[in-house]
């Protein structure tokens, strides 16, 4: 006999799902602070909920197997297509961010599918060559380009053929809002600014504590940087190590929000002042240095190359019915944009570069 996804519950004799049973025991295990899947604001066009999988557990799976998901694998995080099997790509960046944004939610009872769906679309929108391409689009793009539109774009219309995902709004609220502001705090922002969920507002501090301390590690692993390197002060509050200081930040995180009983997720001023000096010094010593970013000037002049170029053959390469209904520009970002590190390459040597005579 197969499994059925619907069971007998309860002894009123009530028929209810798998789903509808995962959805009432939400309600007994999550701290009332929490996201529930039943309680959804709903998705962008309604659909029937499925028998086995509530809402924001669907979403997940929904994100996992979408192409733009396994394009992360082939973009940069901050070392440009790195030859070592061991540097962080964008997809392992994005699986890193979601182990720490689950460890943070789990703990606080909080709702982990709803956390980790977020984390592992955060960072979809993402350019080739990392903020280098972000920047390069930003300054092509009529009215600015940023990641974190771009990710809401994907799942909210690019996927699935111009369909989207059709996810809900809490996830897609993470998504949009996962991004620090200017002052590059992740906590302390005013609630117009914040995710609406305090599973969303994990997204920030989660993706912190993860790429300072993995881009630590492959500023380490490229010579950029020694163990003696690191400011003391900041090392001597987190850790020595990057083991050491992701336990410091998260139980950190943990306890100052259980102190605010998760009204917000927040840190002590101490730690968050450590992994922000972190933060700055690895922009002088790493994502500024002019070994690393020499050849994000080569990744520049590639963008800028094939923006011109695709826009004069646009009915080979861009999407009609964008330039139909948004407009040339709206097309062309939606297609370089979404380009892996190798594929822009490709391309570019592919239009730019001469092909030899072959002479039989
Ligand atoms: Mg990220």
């Amino acid at each position: 006999m197969t499994a059925s996804p619907k069971t007998r519950h309860g002894g009123g004799g009530g028929l209810t799902t798998i789903r509808q049973q995962l959805e009432a025991r939400e309600g007994e295990i999550l701290a009332p602070q929490a996201a529930k899947s039943a309680e959804s604001r709903g998705r962008l066009r309604p659909e029937p909920e499925d028998d086995v999988r509530p809402a924001f557990q669907r979403d997940r799976d929904r994100i996992i197997h979408c192409k733009a998901f396994r394009r992360l694998k082939h973009k940069t995080q901050v070392f440009f297509a790195p030859t070592g099997d061991h540097y962080r790509t964008r997809l392992t960046h994005t699986l890193e961010v979601s182990q720490i944004a689950r460890t943070i939610a789990k703990v606080l009872r909080l709702h982990e599918e709803l956390t980790e769906a977020i984390a592992l679309g955060h960072d979809l929108g993402h350019t080739p060559f990392g903020h280098a391409g972000e920047r390069v689009i930003d300054s092509l793009m009529p009215g600015g380009f940023n990641h974190y539109e771009q990710s809401l774009r994907i799942v909210d219309v690019l996927e699935n053929d111009g369909r989207g995902l059709n996810l809900s709004w809490e996830v897609r609220d993470g998504i949009a809002k996962h991004s620090k502001g200017k002052s590059g705090a992740p906590v302390g922002m005013t609630p117009d600014l914040r995710a609406g969920t305090v599973e969303g507002q994990i997204m920030r501090v989660a993706d912190l504590i993860a790429y300072v301390n993995h881009d630590i590690d492959d500023a380490t692993r490229a010579g950029l940087l020694g163990p003696s390197d690191l400011p003391a002060t900041f090392i001597g509050v987190l850790g020595p190590s990057s083991s050491t200081r992701i336990a410091t930040l998260v139980k950190d995180v943990v306890t100052e929000s259980l102190a605010a009983d998760l009204a917000e997720i927040r840190m002590s001023d101490r730690v968050l002042t450590a992994v922000l000096g972190l933060r700055s010094f690895l922009f002088d010593a790493v994502y500024e240095n002019t070994i690393a970013t020499a050849e994000f000037r080569k990744a520049a002049d590639i963008l800028s190359g094939l923006w011109d170029k695709v826009r004069e053959r646009a009915t080979e390469f861009l999407d009609r019915r964008t330039i139909d209904e948004e407009g040339l520009d709206a097309a062309t970002r939606d297609f370089i944009a979404g380009m892996t590190d190798r594929y822009a390459i490709r391309l570019f040597e592919q239009l730019f570069i001469p092909k030899p005579w072959a002479v039989e």
